[in-house]
């Protein structure tokens, strides 16, 4: 999972507020996280100006473009069939 490249991506979308300058030019400063965010502190290459960027980390499960198969959907249903005991256990496995 290319985690950096989607931050970066979103990154060199962002501008300086105060001169418009691109922020992918300028300098990370600081990090932080929190949840599925991204707190990043930008110094920016053009005016100097410390800016906070608030970056999505993108969080996948299952690799993209490839959807379930027939075969999964029978597998589970064989793992369901074949599983003894309450739905909770089962989850807590899953998780
Ligand atoms: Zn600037």
């Amino acid at each position: 999972m290319d985690w950096m490249g989607s931050i970066l991506e979103q990154i060199e979308q962002l501008r300086c507020p105060s001169c418009t300058a691109q922020l992918s030019e300028g300098m990370v400063r600081g990090l932080s996280t929190e949840e599925s965010r991204l707190l990043i502190r930008i110094a920016c290459a053009g005016c100097g100006e410390t800016t906070l960027a608030i970056v999505e980390q993108v969080v996948e499960d299952a690799p993209e473009g490839v959807p379930l198969t027939n075969d999964d959907v029978l597998d589970a249903h064989d793992i369901l069939d074949s599983f003894d005991g309450p739905p909770e256990r089962l989850f807590r496995l899953a998780a």
